[in-house]
């Protein structure tokens, strides 16, 4: 089978050409039909994270080891399947939930394997999806994709229940209340269709690219705003109209969290979801009398995606743009991501 792999951390990913898996016991194979391009894989083909201050976390410190193929949100039909598995069809379309953890530790026996500190998760610890086939260890994290798109189902694995995990974080919020979605990629623009079933708050996105924010307000963003300006955060508080008590990072560097630490108010949520990287000084006599919650929220449960491909079964989600390109272009694809080209998801698709 014809897989992307990264050989050498920081080069272009390699076409191998891999021996198909025959999969044992509980392990099942799935067919890609639309693998999802997503930033963390800019930096998971770098070699490393941006933790500020000159420090780096490696994807090897991360738990990722070389060769490896790429690519975590998936979705394809079921190829083969081991000894052990039932109640799966051969051809059944499928997405895989690649945030798997070790099996046997506390979180993993209590189904929160996001939570596990030995995750085998694929695509960024093991081989994923940039890939003819991809070998899923336990047929557990296969789920049914229903009558969903399989080109919009992939995303639904990274972008999709990254977003979702985020909202479940937010307070209670009523109408007057603000949600502030800092970024407005392929995880905000799932915030921003996902948002309504899960707060009553009005939504305000900020980014710097007028396209993106577009995009948000066709996906139904009741307020955007171009934070490219001189005085933001005063800006973006008096354009709210309504106290911003959550707010979602999905950039994640020093200026879109000290945006965040800025427009809080009293009681506010500040989720940080995006890696881009950096370091934030927090005054911690702040934290207290201000009451200020700052998180971070990394994916969601199995669950959770299951829960959102029933929304999006059932027409309750309004679909993000998603584009799609042949996966011999992968390469230019991270690099154009890494420059924020793409409004919505990119999804390549095996030749
Ligand atoms: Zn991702
Ligand atoms: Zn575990």
């Amino acid at each position: 089978m014809n897989s992307y792999q990264i050989v050498e951390w920081g080069k272009p990913l390699q076409l191998r050409l891999l021996e198909k898996p025959v999969p044992q016991g509980d392990e099942v194979l799935v067919k890609i039909t639309a693998a999802g391009v997503c930033h963390s894989d800019v930096h998971i083909r770098a070699g490393y994270f941006d933790l500020g201050g000159g420090k780096k976390l490696t994807a090897e410190q991360f738990g990722s080891k070389l060769p490896m193929t790429l690519g975590h949100e998936m979705a394809g039909t079921v190829a083969a399947v081991g000894g052990d598995v039932k109640g799966l069809t051969i051809g059944e379309p499928v997405v895989v939930y690649p945030w798997i953890g070790c099996g046997v530790c506390s979180h993993c026996l209590d189904e929160r394997d996001t939570d596990c500190e030995a995750q085998r998760s694929l695509g960024s610890r093991r081989d994923g999806g940039f890939s003819q086939y991809v070998l899923v260890p336990k047929s557990r994290y296969i789920v049914a994709s229903h009558d969903v798109d399989l080109n919009l189902a992939a995303t639904f694995a990274c972008s999709g229940l990254t977003s979702y995990g985020a909202l479940k974080k937010m307070p209670a919020m009523t109408s007057t209340d603000r949600l502030l979605i800092i970024g407005a990629g392929g995880l905000g623009l799932a915030a921003v269709s996902i948002a309504p079933l899960v707060t009553k708050a009005e939504l305000i996105v900020a980014d710097l690219d007028d396209d993106k924010l577009q995009a948000a307000s066709a996906l139904g963003a009741h307020q955007i705003f171009n934070s490219s300006g001189s005085d933001v955060a005063a800006d973006l508080k008096r354009a709210a109209g309504g106290p911003i008590r959550g707010i979602i990072d999905f950039v994640g560097t020093r200026q879109t969290a000290e945006l965040a630490m800025a427009v809080a108010v009293k009681g506010s949520v500040i989720v940080i979801v995006g890696m881009m990287g950096g370091s934030l000084e927090i005054p911690l006599a702040m934290l207290s009398p201000r009451n200020l919650t700052i998180r971070g929220s990394h994916v969601g449960t199995l669950d959770e995606l299951k829960e959102l491909i029933r929304f999006a079964s059932d027409g309750l989600l309004q679909p993000i743009p998603v584009s799609t390109k042949p996966m011999n272009e992968i390469n230019q694809i991270i690099d154009d991501l890494e420059l924020r080209r793409f409004v919505g998801r990119v999804v390549v698709k095996p030749q």
